[in-house]
Protein backbone atom coordinates (compact mmCIF):
# COMPACT_ATOMS: atom_id res chain seq x y z
CA UNK A 1 0.00 0.00 0.00
CA UNK A 2 1.23 3.72 -0.45
CA UNK A 3 2.56 5.28 2.56
CA UNK A 4 3.62 9.10 2.64
CA UNK A 5 6.57 8.73 0.62
CA UNK A 6 5.21 6.85 -2.02
CA UNK A 7 2.13 9.45 -2.25
CA UNK A 8 3.76 12.18 -1.93
CA UNK A 9 5.76 10.86 -4.84
CA UNK A 10 2.33 10.28 -6.87
CA UNK A 11 1.72 14.05 -6.00
CA UNK A 12 5.34 15.52 -7.12
CA UNK A 13 4.45 13.58 -10.80
CA UNK A 14 1.08 14.96 -11.21
CA UNK A 15 2.26 18.34 -10.67
CA UNK A 16 5.56 17.75 -12.86
CA UNK A 17 2.73 16.65 -15.56
CA UNK A 18 1.89 20.14 -15.39
CA UNK A 19 -2.41 19.21 -13.79
CA UNK A 20 -2.06 22.40 -11.74
CA UNK A 21 -3.54 24.74 -14.51
CA UNK A 22 -5.58 22.24 -16.47
CA UNK A 23 -9.39 22.18 -16.64
CA UNK A 24 -11.37 19.05 -16.42
CA UNK A 25 -13.48 18.51 -19.26
CA UNK A 26 -14.89 15.21 -18.95
CA UNK A 27 -15.35 12.71 -16.35
CA UNK A 28 -15.66 9.12 -16.90
CA UNK A 29 -16.14 6.74 -14.22
CA UNK A 30 -16.56 2.75 -14.76
CA UNK A 31 -16.51 1.55 -11.61
CA UNK A 32 -18.90 3.72 -9.08
CA UNK A 33 -17.67 2.20 -6.00
CA UNK A 34 -14.53 4.27 -6.51
CA UNK A 35 -16.42 7.46 -6.10
CA UNK A 36 -17.04 7.43 -2.07
CA UNK A 37 -19.21 10.83 -2.09
CA UNK A 38 -21.00 12.53 -3.24
CA UNK A 39 -22.93 9.96 -5.57
CA UNK A 40 -21.57 9.31 -9.13
CA UNK A 41 -23.46 12.09 -11.58
CA UNK A 42 -23.24 14.47 -8.45
CA UNK A 43 -19.51 13.85 -8.98
CA UNK A 44 -18.96 14.19 -12.44
CA UNK A 45 -21.62 17.40 -12.47
CA UNK A 46 -19.21 18.72 -9.64
CA UNK A 47 -16.21 18.10 -11.37
CA UNK A 48 -16.94 19.24 -14.99
CA UNK A 49 -15.30 22.62 -16.41
CA UNK A 50 -13.24 22.92 -12.91
CA UNK A 51 -9.66 23.78 -12.75
CA UNK A 52 -7.17 22.41 -10.59
CA UNK A 53 -5.92 24.95 -8.66
CA UNK A 54 -3.36 22.72 -6.54
CA UNK A 55 -2.04 18.96 -5.67
CA UNK A 56 -1.29 18.47 -2.28
CA UNK A 57 -0.91 15.51 -0.01
CA UNK A 58 -2.10 14.88 3.68
CA UNK A 59 -1.23 11.59 4.98
CA UNK A 60 -1.74 9.44 2.34
CA UNK A 61 -4.15 11.04 0.83
CA UNK A 62 -4.10 13.37 -2.74
CA UNK A 63 -5.41 16.55 -2.60
CA UNK A 64 -6.48 18.49 -5.42
CA UNK A 65 -7.78 21.69 -5.12
CA UNK A 66 -10.41 23.13 -7.46
CA UNK A 67 -11.09 26.34 -8.78
CA UNK A 68 -14.15 26.97 -7.17
CA UNK A 69 -13.00 26.11 -3.85
CA UNK A 70 -13.94 22.35 -3.15
CA UNK A 71 -11.57 19.80 -3.01
CA UNK A 72 -10.98 16.80 -4.78
CA UNK A 73 -9.42 13.75 -2.58
CA UNK A 74 -8.02 10.41 -3.79
CA UNK A 75 -7.45 7.35 -1.36
CA UNK A 76 -4.60 5.44 -3.40
CA UNK A 77 -5.36 2.42 -0.71
CA UNK A 78 -3.52 -0.84 -2.16
CA UNK A 79 -3.32 -0.90 -5.76
CA UNK A 80 -4.78 2.74 -7.16
CA UNK A 81 -2.20 4.34 -9.59
CA UNK A 82 -2.47 7.47 -11.10
CA UNK A 83 -1.15 8.42 -15.20
CA UNK A 84 -1.08 10.78 -17.85
CA UNK A 85 -2.37 9.26 -21.37
CA UNK A 86 -3.25 10.99 -24.85
CA UNK A 87 -6.50 11.01 -25.07
CA UNK A 88 -6.93 8.49 -28.00
CA UNK A 89 -4.64 5.80 -26.21
CA UNK A 90 -6.09 2.75 -26.06
CA UNK A 91 -7.25 1.66 -22.48
CA UNK A 92 -4.93 -0.37 -19.98
CA UNK A 93 -7.22 -2.06 -18.32
CA UNK A 94 -8.96 -1.35 -14.45
CA UNK A 95 -8.94 1.97 -15.29
CA UNK A 96 -12.02 2.80 -12.86
CA UNK A 97 -11.85 7.09 -13.75
CA UNK A 98 -10.71 8.66 -15.89
CA UNK A 99 -10.22 12.32 -16.23
CA UNK A 100 -10.41 14.21 -19.98
CA UNK A 101 -8.20 17.48 -19.77
CA UNK A 102 -7.60 20.27 -21.23
CA UNK A 103 -4.79 19.91 -23.23
CA UNK A 104 -6.15 16.51 -25.56
CA UNK A 105 -4.29 14.20 -22.27
CA UNK A 106 -6.48 12.23 -19.98
CA UNK A 107 -5.58 11.35 -15.70
CA UNK A 108 -6.15 8.07 -15.66
CA UNK A 109 -6.93 6.05 -12.96
CA UNK A 110 -6.19 2.44 -12.63
CA UNK A 111 -6.96 0.13 -9.76
CA UNK A 112 -6.66 -3.77 -9.86
CA UNK A 113 -8.33 -4.55 -6.40
CA UNK A 114 -10.63 -1.66 -6.82
CA UNK A 115 -9.94 -0.31 -2.74
CA UNK A 116 -9.49 3.01 -3.85
CA UNK A 117 -11.70 6.17 -3.53
CA UNK A 118 -12.13 9.35 -4.73
CA UNK A 119 -14.32 12.08 -2.48
CA UNK A 120 -15.56 15.49 -3.78
CA UNK A 121 -16.09 17.43 -1.09
CA UNK A 122 -16.34 20.99 0.23
CA UNK A 123 -15.17 20.82 3.33
CA UNK A 124 -11.90 18.80 3.22
CA UNK A 125 -11.42 18.40 6.97
CA UNK A 126 -15.08 15.96 6.49
CA UNK A 127 -12.46 13.58 4.77
CA UNK A 128 -9.40 14.22 6.42
CA UNK A 129 -9.87 15.93 9.91
CA UNK A 130 -9.32 12.60 12.13
CA UNK A 131 -5.92 13.09 10.65
CA UNK A 132 -2.64 12.96 13.35
CA UNK A 133 -0.07 15.78 12.38
CA UNK A 134 2.22 15.30 9.51
CA UNK A 135 5.85 13.82 10.45
CA UNK A 136 7.78 15.52 8.26
CA UNK A 137 5.92 19.04 8.94
CA UNK A 138 8.58 21.54 10.43
CA UNK A 139 6.09 22.83 12.70
CA UNK A 140 5.83 18.98 13.85
CA UNK A 141 8.75 18.99 16.67
CA UNK A 142 10.45 16.19 18.67
CA UNK A 143 8.90 17.79 21.96
CA UNK A 144 5.43 17.33 19.97
CA UNK A 145 5.87 14.23 19.61
CA UNK A 146 7.61 12.84 22.93
CA UNK A 147 4.72 14.91 24.55
CA UNK A 148 1.73 12.72 22.35
CA UNK A 149 3.69 9.54 22.65
CA UNK A 150 3.69 9.96 26.37
CA UNK A 151 -0.43 9.85 26.66
CA UNK A 152 -0.77 6.87 24.89
CA UNK A 153 -0.80 3.41 26.26
CA UNK A 154 -0.55 -0.23 24.37
CA UNK A 155 2.09 -1.68 21.53
CA UNK A 156 3.99 0.62 19.43
CA UNK A 157 3.10 -0.81 16.22
CA UNK A 158 -0.79 -0.52 16.21
CA UNK A 159 -0.39 2.90 17.51
CA UNK A 160 2.13 4.27 14.76
CA UNK A 161 -0.33 2.85 12.06
CA UNK A 162 -2.92 4.79 13.40
CA UNK A 163 -4.14 7.67 11.03
CA UNK A 164 -5.19 9.99 13.55
CA UNK A 165 -2.00 9.26 16.07
CA UNK A 166 0.42 10.34 13.31
CA UNK A 167 -0.55 10.30 9.38
CA UNK A 168 0.95 8.97 6.91
CA UNK A 169 2.55 5.67 8.27
CA UNK A 170 1.96 1.83 7.02
CA UNK A 171 3.51 -0.99 7.49
CA UNK A 172 6.53 -0.47 5.14
CA UNK A 173 7.33 2.41 7.25
CA UNK A 174 6.78 1.62 10.75
CA UNK A 175 8.33 -1.64 10.71
CA UNK A 176 11.82 -0.09 9.39
CA UNK A 177 11.70 2.70 12.12
CA UNK A 178 11.08 0.50 15.01
CA UNK A 179 14.02 -1.20 13.83
CA UNK A 180 16.26 1.54 13.66
CA UNK A 181 15.25 2.49 17.30
CA UNK A 182 15.68 -0.66 18.42
CA UNK A 183 12.37 -1.42 19.70
CA UNK A 184 10.03 -4.06 19.55
CA UNK A 185 6.77 -3.48 17.66
CA UNK A 186 4.90 -5.61 20.66
CA UNK A 187 6.60 -2.83 23.22
CA UNK A 188 4.01 -0.50 25.20
CA UNK A 189 4.00 3.17 24.77
CA UNK A 190 3.77 3.21 28.32
CA UNK A 191 7.30 1.85 29.22
CA UNK A 192 9.05 4.19 26.71
CA UNK A 193 11.67 6.57 28.26
CA UNK A 194 11.71 10.14 27.13
CA UNK A 195 15.01 9.04 24.97
CA UNK A 196 13.47 6.19 23.34
CA UNK A 197 10.61 8.51 22.57
CA UNK A 198 13.11 11.12 20.74
CA UNK A 199 14.79 8.33 18.89
CA UNK A 200 11.91 6.97 17.36
CA UNK A 201 10.56 10.51 16.41
CA UNK A 202 14.06 10.59 14.05
CA UNK A 203 14.18 7.29 13.10
CA UNK A 204 10.27 7.68 12.02
CA UNK A 205 11.35 10.70 10.05
CA UNK A 206 14.57 8.78 8.55
CA UNK A 207 12.80 6.29 7.52
CA UNK A 208 10.20 8.40 5.48
CA UNK A 209 13.13 10.46 3.89
CA UNK A 210 15.07 7.56 2.99
CA UNK A 211 11.93 6.33 1.18
CA UNK A 212 11.11 10.13 -0.14
CA UNK A 213 14.71 10.35 -1.77
CA UNK A 214 13.88 7.00 -3.27
CA UNK A 215 11.20 7.91 -5.00
CA UNK A 216 9.31 5.29 -3.24
CA UNK A 217 9.19 1.80 -2.20
CA UNK A 218 8.01 -1.16 -4.95
CA UNK A 219 7.42 -4.51 -4.19
CA UNK A 220 7.40 -7.12 -6.60
CA UNK A 221 6.29 -6.35 -10.58
CA UNK A 222 3.45 -6.45 -12.12
CA UNK A 223 0.24 -4.09 -11.69
CA UNK A 224 -0.04 -4.54 -8.30
CA UNK A 225 3.08 -2.64 -7.15
CA UNK A 226 3.65 0.71 -6.83
CA UNK A 227 4.77 3.27 -9.41
CA UNK A 228 5.23 6.98 -10.27
CA UNK A 229 2.96 9.12 -12.24
CA UNK A 230 5.80 8.01 -14.95
CA UNK A 231 5.52 4.92 -14.27
CA UNK A 232 8.92 4.69 -12.60
CA UNK A 233 9.20 1.92 -9.56
CA UNK A 234 10.09 3.38 -6.24
CA UNK A 235 13.91 1.83 -5.46
CA UNK A 236 13.82 2.37 -1.45
CA UNK A 237 13.17 -1.77 -1.61
CA UNK A 238 17.23 -1.71 -2.36
CA UNK A 239 17.56 0.39 1.20
CA UNK A 240 14.98 -1.40 3.79
CA UNK A 241 16.55 -3.09 6.90
CA UNK A 242 13.99 -5.77 7.72
CA UNK A 243 11.08 -5.00 5.93
CA UNK A 244 9.92 -8.68 4.01
CA UNK A 245 13.28 -9.48 4.20
CA UNK A 246 12.50 -12.17 6.61
CA UNK A 247 15.65 -14.91 7.04
CA UNK A 248 18.00 -12.38 6.14
CA UNK A 249 20.60 -11.40 8.55
CA UNK A 250 20.49 -8.00 10.36
CA UNK A 251 22.42 -4.93 8.76
CA UNK A 252 23.63 -4.27 12.46
CA UNK A 253 23.94 -7.31 13.84
CA UNK A 254 23.66 -10.71 11.51
CA UNK A 255 21.07 -12.33 13.29
CA UNK A 256 18.33 -13.65 11.10
CA UNK A 257 15.44 -11.43 10.35
CA UNK A 258 11.95 -12.95 11.93
CA UNK A 259 8.40 -12.04 10.82
CA UNK A 260 5.68 -11.91 13.44
CA UNK A 261 2.04 -11.22 13.09
CA UNK A 262 1.04 -7.81 15.37
CA UNK A 263 -1.96 -6.38 15.36
CA UNK A 264 -2.80 -8.84 12.34
CA UNK A 265 -0.28 -7.17 10.42
CA UNK A 266 2.38 -9.09 8.92
CA UNK A 267 5.85 -7.67 11.02
CA UNK A 268 9.91 -7.91 10.30
CA UNK A 269 11.95 -7.44 13.19
CA UNK A 270 15.96 -8.23 14.63
CA UNK A 271 15.06 -10.13 17.58
CA UNK A 272 18.58 -9.47 18.85
CA UNK A 273 18.11 -5.40 18.22
CA UNK A 274 14.39 -5.23 18.96
CA UNK A 275 14.35 -7.17 22.43
CA UNK A 276 10.68 -8.51 23.04
CA UNK A 277 9.50 -6.96 26.52
ZN1 LIG B 1 20.00 -6.81 14.68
Amino acid sequence: MPELPEVETVAEGLREGGLVGCRIDTITVHWPRTIARPGVAAFRKGLRGRQVTSVGRRGKFLILGLDNGRTLLIHLRMTGHLFFAAADEASHGHEHVVLGLDDRRELRYRDTRKFGRWWLVSDATDVIGHLGPEPLDPAFRSADFVKCLSKRRGALKPLLLNQSFIAGLGNIYVDEALWAAGLHPERKAETLSDEDRKRLYRTIREALRRGLRSMGTTLGSGLTTFRSVWGRKGTNRDKLNVFRRTGHPCPRCDTTIERLIVGQRSTHICPTCQQRP
